[in-house]
């Protein structure tokens, strides 16, 4: 058995049958043909394992920014195993703006499609120019973004070719005419600076993620356990008639986001704790380890945050991240 406490970033102490670390295309191929049982992760940031897997687990660790230009865009790729921070940074030292939203998402250059990471107004999906990948049979593809059907924290991946593909590289595309994203209510301020630089955004951004959210290196978590529930305007004016400070987002097709954060608070359920899970204190969408947190603590605090929630709004809200059992993943409903 091997463990992958240092590879899931809720710090949970599980095993697996194997691990195995992918290097490159040729890896990808071999790890793609194992018959065996087998979940391929990055930076483990997106996951939860409730148990013991009964499996192979491949890491991801090709690493590589490669960057090309034309007159009107930069197109940048990278390989899979790289940090998805640091292929932030490097753009932003090289004076290359349209990424710094996402700052400090952790995990990898693969993972980023998957769940179409994003924050502060910024979607993967809004650089992605394509995806390779490795098929089941061990054919190296080219994906289009407009194939991966990117939505909210979702894409093609995550649905239609659920554990179809190995991502191997992602490849953006940047335009030379850049334009800061200050919509979300704490960069609003950044509106007023003269001479505004990518850098200075990748940093404002840096020291709120600091200030709001916990460091898995300190306290084990996997960001944001809850999606934000998408309602209809129907289901919207009903719940803003019963809470008029409730905040909202409006969608297109006339659909509303709900924080789930703030629906979580006004349950009452920040610091509520079960073993050593417990619902963060600034931000009620994380649920933390606090160190000695064994899966079922995690499990039993999402599922009673699911019900209460769905018990005062009348919503259920969905978990983000993706859970996995001894086989394979799972939902929460069936744990
Ligand atoms: P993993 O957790 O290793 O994997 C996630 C899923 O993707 C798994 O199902 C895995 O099988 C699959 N996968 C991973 N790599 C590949 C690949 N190469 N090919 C095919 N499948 C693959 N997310 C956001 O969107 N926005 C945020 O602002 C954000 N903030 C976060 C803050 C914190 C503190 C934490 C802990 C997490 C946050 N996340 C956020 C979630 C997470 O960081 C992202 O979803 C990230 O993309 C996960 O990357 P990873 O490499 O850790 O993926
Ligand atoms: P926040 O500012 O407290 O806002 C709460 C929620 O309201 C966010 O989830 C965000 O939705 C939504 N929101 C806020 N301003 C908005 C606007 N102008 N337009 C549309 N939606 C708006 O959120 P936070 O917790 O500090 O996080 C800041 C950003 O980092 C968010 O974008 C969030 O998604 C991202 N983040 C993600 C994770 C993760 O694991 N997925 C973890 C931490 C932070 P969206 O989530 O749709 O943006």
């Amino acid at each position: 058995m091997k463990n992958l406490k240092q590879f899931n970033t809720f710090n949970l102490d599980v095993n697996c049958q194997e691990i195995v670390f992918l290097n490159s295309d040729e890896d990808y191929i071999n790890f793609q043909k194992t018959s065996s049982p087998k979940i391929l992760i990055g930076g483990g940031s997106d996951i939860l394992f409730t148990c013991d897997y009964h499996g192979i687990v491949g890491i991801t660790q090709n690493k590589g920014i490669e960057i090309a230009e034309d007159d009107s865009v930069y197109k940048v790729k990278a390989e899979a195993g790289t940090k998805w921070h640091e292929l932030v940074e490097n753009l932003v030292n090289r004076g290359i703006g349209g990424a710094e939203n996402l700052a400090l998402i952790p995990g990898t250059c693969g993972a980023a499609p998957i769940q179409n990471i994003g924050a502060y107004g910024l979607e993967f999906d809004n650089l992605c120019d394509y995806v390779n990948v490795v098929d089941k049979n061990g054919n190296k593809i080219k994906l289009k973004a407009s194939d991966c059907n990117f939505g909210y924290r979702t894409s093609n991946f995550k649905t239609l070719w659920i554990d179809n593909y190995i991502i191997t590289s992602i490849g953006l595309k940047l335009s030379k005419k850049w334009v800061p994203l200050l919509d979300y209510s704490p960069l609003n301020n950044l509106k007023k600076i003269p001479n505004l630089t990518p850098k200075l955004i990748f940093d404002e951004i840096i020291k709120l993620r600091m200030n709001k959210l916990p460091d898995p290196k300190y306290l084990g978590n996997a960001g944001s356990f809850f999606k934000n529930p998408v309602v209809s305007y129907e289901q919207f004016c009903k719940l803003r008639t019963q809470y008029n400070d409730m905040p909202y987002y409006e969608q297109p097709h006339n659909q509303f986001k709900i924080p789930a954060g703030w629906m979580i608070d006004r349950c009452n359920l920040k610091g509520v704790t079960i073993g050593g899970a417990q619902v963060y204190e600034h931000q009620a969408l994380v649920i933390v380890n606090k160190g000695n947190a064994i899966p079922s603590d995690i499990i039993k605090l999402a599922k009673h945050i699911t019900k209460t929630v769905e018990q005062k709004f009348n919503i259920r809200i969905e978990p983000e991240i993706r859970i996995y059992g001894s086989n394979g993943e799972v939902t929460l409903e069936q744990l």
